[in-house]
């Protein structure tokens, strides 16, 4: 009977079109140009605990989700920050291994629009809440077995950027596992995406993942309220469909790899993840403008995605050196 209640759950979810979409179905013609013909569940909530066993044996690595209910603008729905961190997540297990747990909603800040959920303050660094959860989720995940942890963040005011990114380097030090912390759009520098507010980049990731959710009729000419970044009017889903690509396989490589990473590597990692997160901290001086580590971020980090993908960390670190 519970299997019956299960199955029927599990169906339910399948008829949604968007959940067609995240699984990559080809026949709703916007799933992932990779799909194999069956594509393995990886969302944790919907796995039996001998399928998370059997996941975890062939790739120790969790992904976290990061994102919140947050304005973003009148041609967007308010999940974007979320919808699109799942997403991306899906694909990259599927991908390259691991699972996806559910997607944590409620960060640090969020523009001052309405439907915005502020759990911590916009800049604020010492996040008493974000933080702390992060923290935990971190240590159930190594507890529950898993050997590598990636912490995606749609949403990403420089405070959220900082606190997701210092936990994440924190715990791989406590936990002896490496623990990613990033923006999505960090892996996307080399495409043209240094992260937007609803603008060309947010924008157009939503057109591909979440096809239907967009309706660009809706923005009148700019200043468009709540938004940053590229002009959202010149969003379109073949551009979402590039940055998708790059960051998910990107992703892929990390969650199939990280898992085998000798204490080394680890040190590596960790050090060149510590020296971007420092500057960021830093780079204010204790009372400047949050986002001073920001300003030539599309130059100086611009190959950050592949390098870290490459775990080239040197390289990073020297990158992080010239924020
Ligand atoms: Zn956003």
């Amino acid at each position: 009977m519970k299997d019956k209640t299960r199955q029927m759950s599990r169906r339910d979810v399948l008829r949604a079109g968007t959940a067609a979409a995240v699984l990559g179905s080809g026949s709703a013609g916007h799933g992932m140009d990779d799909a194999t013909p069956a594509q393995r569940e990886v969302r944790l909530e919907f796995l039996l605990p001998k399928e998370i066993v059997l996941a975890r044996e062939a790739c120790p690595t969790v992904f976290q989700p990061l994102g919140t209910i947050e304005w973003h603008g009148v041609h967007n729905v308010v999940g974007v920050d979320s919808l699109k961190a799942h997403a991306l997540c899906l694909r990259a297990a599927q991908r390259g291994g691991g699972v996806v747990s559910p997607t944590l909603y409620g960060g640090v800040g969020g523009v001052n629009q309405p439907h915005t959920f502020v759990m911590d303050p916009e800049a604020d660094v010492f996040s008493r809440l974000l933080r702390p959860w992060l923290e935990q989720l971190c240590r159930e995940m190594a507890r529950d077995g898993f050997r590598a942890i990636i912490m995606l963040t749609g949403h990403y005011g420089a405070a959220q950027q900082i606190v997701v990114r210092e936990t994440a380097v924190r715990m791989s030090r406590a936990l002896g596992i490496p623990v990613l912390g990033t923006p999505e759009y960090l892996l996307a520098i080399d495409v043209n995406y240094t992260g937007d507010h609803a603008g060309w980049g947010e924008t157009s990731l939503m057109m591909h993942l979440h096809p239907g959710t967009v309706d660009l009729s809706l923005l009148g000419e700019p200043p468009h309220k709540g938004v940053g970044g590229r002009d959202p009017r010149e969003a379109c889903a073949k551009d979402g469909k590039l940055l998708t690509e790059t960051i998910v396989s990107r992703l892929a490589t990390l969650a199939r790899n990280m898992p085998t990473w000798d204490d080394k590597k680890l040190d590596g990692f960790v050090e060149a993840e510590a020296a971007l997160v420092a500057r960021q901290i830093s780079a204010p001086r204790g009372k400047g403008n949050i986002w001073t580590a920001w300003r030539n971020i599309g130059s100086a980090m611009r190959e950050y995605g592949k390098l870290l993908s490459a775990e080239r960390f040197e390289e990073i670190k020297a990158c992080a050196a010239k924020l």
